[in-house]
This record gives C-alpha cells, sequence and structure tokens, in this order.
C-alpha cells in the first residue's frame, strides 16, 4: 500500500473499502443504455471479474475514478498516453486549437504538420494518409494493397489484432482473445473468406501459404511486433523474412504499427528492426489521446488512393485540426530522452515484478517489445496464440485485483500490453513495488 505521507496521490484512504460503490452504480447506469456498459469490451472486466473503474480524472502516472481513488496507470489508454495524462504542452495545444474551431471539412495546416512529422520519423512513409481509428487505417491499407496488386487474398497471424475489420476478425487477439471468440457473428464466409490465417512467428507457414496461392496473395499484414495477445516479438530474421517473401510474390508487406508507431522508439518498431514495409497503419500515439489513426507507405501504391488514383477513401473527421494539434505535440515532445526514460522506467518495473513472482515461486515470462511488456504466467517462451493461450490466465485475474486494490491499474486482461509513461516517476514505481509482494502471493494462491 502507498505511503500517505509521501504520496502525493494515495491510493486509498485509511479504511476506504476495495468495492467501488460510485463506478458500479455508473455501471448499472451504463448498462441500461449501452451493451453490457462499455464502449470497447475489454473495459468491462469480463476476463477478470468484479467492476469496472469509472475514471474521472487523469494527471501524469495517474487516475482518479469515481469513487475518488488513485491508481498508477499502467494501461495509459491503451498506449496513446506516452507522456501521461494531461500533459500540460498537449493540454496548452488542444485548448488553442479548440478555440479556433473543431471542424472545418477543408484542408488544414495541421493536418499536414502532423503528415510531415511522421514521414520525417519514419522513413518508409513517403506520403500518410490521417483517419480516425486504427480498425478504418488497417481496412483502408488492406483496400489499398488489393486494389493496387489486382489481388484479393490476405494473409494474417492468429493472435494479431488488427481492429474489427471484418475481414480480419479472424484468430484475432485482443478482446476476441479475451472472450475466446474465435470468430464473431457478423462476419460472413465471404467477408473472412479470402483471409489466410497462419501461425505466428512460422516463416515455413508464410513461404507454404505462397506457394499454395502463388500470384493470389494481394498482402501480409503483420503487427510490427505484436502486443495484442500479450507481447510475442518476431522472432530474429521473421519480419524481414516475410518482407521478402512478399517481395518475391508481387505482395505488400503492410506493417500494422498503431500500437508500437511512434511508442517503442521515434520510428516506432521500424525504427529498432529497419524492416522496409510497402504499407504501414498508425493510431494511439500520433493522436495523443484523440482519434487520429493513419496509413502510408511507398508513393506509387499510395497514388493509387482518391482522389490521386481510383481507390476510394474518405472521412468526416479525418486530419480533424483538434486531433492533429495534439498529436504533433505529442510527437514534438517525444525526443531521444523521452524514449529513453519509458526505456528505463519499464526495464525497472519488469525487474519488480519478475522479482516479486520469482520470489513466491509463481512460473512466470516478462516479454518485451522495447517499452511495452506483458507477464505471462507459463514457464515457456511465448512464441505465438497457442503459446499465449496455454498460460495460467487465473494467476493473472488474482494478481491483477490484488495490484487494483492495492492502487495500481493494470490490463484488466492477461492477454494485453502493458504501457509506461515518462511520468512514472520514482513515486509512481515505488507504489507498484509495494504493491507487488501481495499481488505475487495471490497469484500463488490462486486456484484454476
Ligand atoms: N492495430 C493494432 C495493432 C491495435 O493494437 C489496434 C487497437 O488496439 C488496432 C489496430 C485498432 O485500433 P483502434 O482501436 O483505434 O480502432
Amino acid at each position: 500500500m502507498s505511503d500517505p505521507v509521501t504520496d502525493p496521490n494515495p491510493a486509498s484512504p485509511p479504511g476506504y473499502p476495495y468495492d467501488a460503490p460510485l463506478s458500479q452504480e455508473l455501471f448499472e447506469r451504463a448498462a441500461a443504455v449501452t451493451p453490457g456498459g462499455v464502449n470497447s469490451p475489454v473495459r468491462a472486466f469480463r476476463a477478470v471479474g468484479g467492476t469496472p473503474r469509472f475514471m474521472v480524472s487523469g494527471s501524469g502516472a495517474y487516475l482518479t475514478d469515481a469513487d475518488g481513488r488513485s491508481y498508477v496507470d499502467l494501461v495509459c489508454s491503451w498506449g496513446p498516453m506516452i507522456l501521461g495524462h494531461a500533459h500540460p504542452e498537449v493540454v496548452a495545444a488542444v485548448q488553442q486549437a479548440v478555440a479556433r474551431g473543431t471542424s472545418f471539412g477543408t484542408p488544414g495546416e495541421g493536418e499536414v504538420a502532423l503528415a510531415e512529422a511522421m514521414t520525417a520519423r519514419v522513413a518508409p512513409l513517403d506520403q500518410v494518409r490521417l483517419v480516425s481509428s486504427g480498425t478504418e487505417a488497417t481496412m483502408s491499407a488492406i483496400r489499398l494493397a488489393r486494389g493496387f496488386t489486382g489481388r484479393s487474398k490476405v494473409v494474417k497471424f492468429a493472435g494479431c489484432y488488427h481492429g474489427h475489420v471484418d475481414a480480419l476478425l479472424v484468430a484475432a487477439g485482443s478482446g476476441v482473445a479475451t472472450f475466446g471468440l474465435p470468430d464473431t457473428p457478423g462476419v460472413t464466409g465471404a467477408q473472412a473468406g479470402d483471409t489466410l490465417v497462419l501461425p505466428y512467428n512460422d516463416i515455413e507457414a508464410v513461404r507454404a501459404a505462397f506457394a499454395a496461392h502463388p500470384g493470389e496473395i494481394a498482402c501480409v499484414i503483420t503487427e510490427a511486433s505484436p502486443g495484442n495477445m500479450g507481447v510475442v516479438p518476431p522472432r530474429d530474421g521473421f519480419n524481414a523474412a516475410v518482407r521478402q517473401l512478399c517481395a518475391d510474390d508481387g505482395a505488400l508487406y503492410v506493417s500494422d504499427e498503431v500500437m508500437t508507431g511512434f511508442r517503442v522508439s521515434a520510428g516506432g518498431w521500424y525504427g529498432l528492426d529497419g524492416v522496409e514495409p510497402d504499407l504501414m497503419t498508425f493510431g494511439k500515439v500520433m493522436g495523443g489521446g484523440f482519434p487520429a489513426a493513419a496509413f502510408g507507405g511507398r508513393a506509387d501504391v499510395m497514388a493509387q488512393l482518391a482522389p490521386a488514383g481510383p481507390v476510394y477513401q474518405a472521412g468526416t473527421l479525418s486530419g480533424n485540426p483538434v486531433a492533429t494539434a495534439a498529436g504533433l505535440a505529442q510527437l514534438r515532445l517525444l525526443d531521444a530522452a523521452a524514449y529513453e526514460k519509458v526505456d528505463a522506467v519499464s526495464r525497472e518495473i519488469r525487474g519488480l515484478v519478475g522479482e516479486a513472482l520469482t520470489k513466491e515461486g509463481v512460473a512466470h515470462r516478462v516479454q518485451n517489445a522495447g517499452s511495452m511488456f506483458s507477464v505471462f504466467f507459463t514457464e515457456n517462451e511465448v512464441r505465438d496464440f497457442d503459446d499465449a493461450r496455454s498460460q495460467e490466465s487465473f494467476r493473472y485475474t488474482a494478481f491483477f485485483h490484488s495490484m487494483l486494490a492495492q492502487g495500481v491499474y493494470l490490463p484488466p486482461s492477461a492477454f494485453e500490453s502493458w504501457f509506461v509513461s515518462t511520468a512514472h516517476d520514482e513515486q509512481a514505481v515505488a507504489r507498484i513495488a509495494a504493491a507487488l509482494p501481495a499481488a505475487a502471493r495471490a497469484a500463488a494462491e490462486a486456484r484454476a
């Protein structure tokens, strides 16, 4: 438990109950008007049980819920908040943008500046098109890949999540993994029929798919380094080998950097492994906490996009001036020191988690991709979705609730990445460190 003397955001005043009556009340109101009470499934806590916390404010590394309890936030809005919540310079940029008007439906300078900032940081991006969500980005990238190649098949990997695009909601990770849905009603056989799903990190499976469908595959889409089945990085040479197989067959290599982009380095995962995609997708960090996302890549491919070319794509709020101001402010603040800071704090927290679990004799693996990381309750290396699903996720449930009770907010699912920010300072880490022994004990004592 945090120290109320030194901690400016005590997790819980003495005697404060672990239950969350005001969140519970809000959840009941929400359930009456919204399916399952949430606007994105993983928020409902179904994988871990209990009452989802309704947050009312965020500041730096902390979130505060409706009941007035504060939490060190290790979700960071699922990635975007890399500078912490309500960073003063991002807030100022947003306030200035809002005062000038919130949407014009015309081109504006902010979207040009954001596109310039992105293409300057990520070499394979000759051009980008801004959209409003990661789902829209991957959906549009696939349409463009099909339009450019004149082919229909798409290869994806089991456990990779690319948003709720019909054709890609096959063996997807994230919320779909959480719910154990192999598929979802509402996606027809025709919509998914051109999608080939392969085991992640298995280059022979990719080779075999190209051998079985020569000249038919429009693209291979992969998370640059997957974070939606928990963090499962590509094995050495995997991305480069997939890239080469695509090139040999005339298919496009589409790297989904919605999660990793501008988070694991200034150039995203590309900045770490240097494998050049034909198309890339972005979201999260580039929007500074607002709905902004993008896809982009080779100039000759992007030239096929309307109005320059015949492949249609559009959006009423695409390049929204408030979202682009927030994203641009955030990217400008992300210098080398910021990435060093998130890398260091991630390393420290990973070490503390590993230590606490080892001390209690709990089989586990902490895997990371840059500063993104997750904890698997298994002693084996996790290389693909089957490995991830073989973990003892009931231990995560106990671990999660113990951390929550002690004022640390973890992803409410064992199949998600944890995220840190530049605002995670010594005090925030101290609260995590203080909470870990009891959480590790809870994980050790958990029964399926
Ligand atoms: N691609 C990846 C790798 C993601 O992690 C996500 C969301 O988590 C998406 C695409 C979809 O993005 P959005 O939720 O903004 O639609």
